[in-house]
């Protein structure tokens, strides 16, 4: 197996380009490369070709390779197909916001949750990912920021065309975070630490690990929490999220607000919106019906929280459809009726897959 040089401390690295019989400068310079994410040797355009050569034989940059990359029409999103070493896939998402760079990062290589509507878990959970390797997807990312740095669809943050810093991170790929809630610990302490990615440009997306929360409250760093509810009712719920046996609403939302509590922060909950094929091929309303508006108000009447609305992401696999824009709307408008502070998600990248999961179980099925 290669050496990745990118897991290596500064006097391993050294010691590796000596033994290839290099002067010990070349440490610091191929250190430079790894640090701005170089996802090749041919990339490091200060180092002669030969060498380039040599360690390609021996070595590689980062913990994970790029399969595919897609972009989206607009260029504003940019989709990679990952592979671990193991031969794992995993997918990462680059999002070009008027507000900044963000990115989406999985935490695990597949899923063990078993959400219904979900592609992520079609195939079970592989296994956790190290910060080492969740770090890495940050990379990849902040080299296409630089290396396309002057694309004019580039829609730089805030007007700035130098701008090409990942700025946001949101834990919202593939896997479930707080089941693998010590390595995400560690990649995010690296990343605030190394990226300067502040916590409160930081988002973590959980169905509710209940006892993971409190993990996060002990930690007591201020990032944002997010909620995958996608119903108001335990009933209901349970019928989508099978965590949902283990951890009920309730006991989510007292340790969310106690995490944001802690932080001032404003809770994030996440609600897709889920319709099903009737008889005649109309869509009939799942979980978003106006009786499901007025509950799901009533959940979070008081609450400091903005619902994010999600039309659902067709995945073939899945018996669910997606409600049309009058019913989102209408929805949203009566969570609005009753204060509650409330966005529908423009969707990013669907022309290429980007909805999670797809692409990794897409290209599974080739
Ligand atoms: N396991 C974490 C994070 C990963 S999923 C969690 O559950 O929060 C990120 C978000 O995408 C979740 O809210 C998830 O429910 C949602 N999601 C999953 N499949 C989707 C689909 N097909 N369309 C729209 N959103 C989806």
């Amino acid at each position: 197996m290669k050496t990745v040089l990118f897991l290596l401390n500064d006097s391993q690295l050294q010691k590796f380009v000596m033994d290839l019989g290099e002067p010990r400068f070349r440490a610091a310079q191929i250190r430079d490369w790894l640090q701005r994410g170089a996802p090749d040797f041919d990339s490091m355009k200060n180092l002669p070709i030969s060498l380039r050569q040599k360690l390609d034989a021996v070595a590689q940059t980062l913990p994970l390779k790029i399969v595919k990359k897609l972009v989206s029409s607009d260029g504003a999103t940019t989709k990679f197909l990952l592979q671990l070493n193991d031969c794992e896939q995993i997918e990462c998402v680059l999002m070009r916001t008027t507000y900044g760079n963000s990115v989406c990062v999985s935490s695990q290589a597949g899923c063990a949750m078993g959400c219904k509507f979900c592609a992520s878990t079609l195939l079970g959970l592989k296994r956790n990912l190290t910060p080492d390797e969740m770090f890495a997807e940050i990379l990849v990312a902040q080299w296409e920021l630089r290396v396309n740095a002057h694309d004019e669809k580039n829609i730089h943050a805030n007007g700035d065309p130098n701008n090409n810093d990942v700025s946001h991170i949101v834990v919202m790929g593939t896997g479930e975070p707080l089941q693998n809630t010590e390595n995400l610990i560690g990649f995010l302490e690296r990343a605030n630490q190394e990226l300067n990615i502040s916590w409160r440009r930081i988002t973590v997306s959980t169905c509710g690990i209940v006892p993971g929360i409190y993990d996060l409250i002990k930690w007591g760093r201020p990032i944002n929490l997010a909620i995958s509810l996608h119903a108001p009712t335990d009933e209901l719920r349970s019928t989508i999220m099978p965590i949902n046996n283990k951890y009920k609403i309730s006991e989510v939302l007292t340790a969310a607000d106690e995490f944001t509590n802690l932080h001032n922060r404003q809770l994030m909950i996440e609600y897709i919106l889920l319709g099903k094929h009737g008889e005649n091929g109309e869509t009939v309303l799942y979980n978003c019906t106006p009786e499901y508006a007025e509950m799901l108000s009533k959940l979070l009447a008081g609450k400091n929280c903005m619902v994010n609305l999600i039309p659902w992401n067709t995945v073939d696999e899945r018996d669910f459809a997606s409600p049309s824009g009058n019913a989102v709307h209408r929805f949203q408008d009566i969570l609005i009726k009753n204060g509650i502070h409330t966005r529908i998600r423009r969707e990013r990248g669907t022309d290429i897959g980007s909805a999670c999961g797809q692409l990794r179980l897409n290209n599974k099925k080739d």
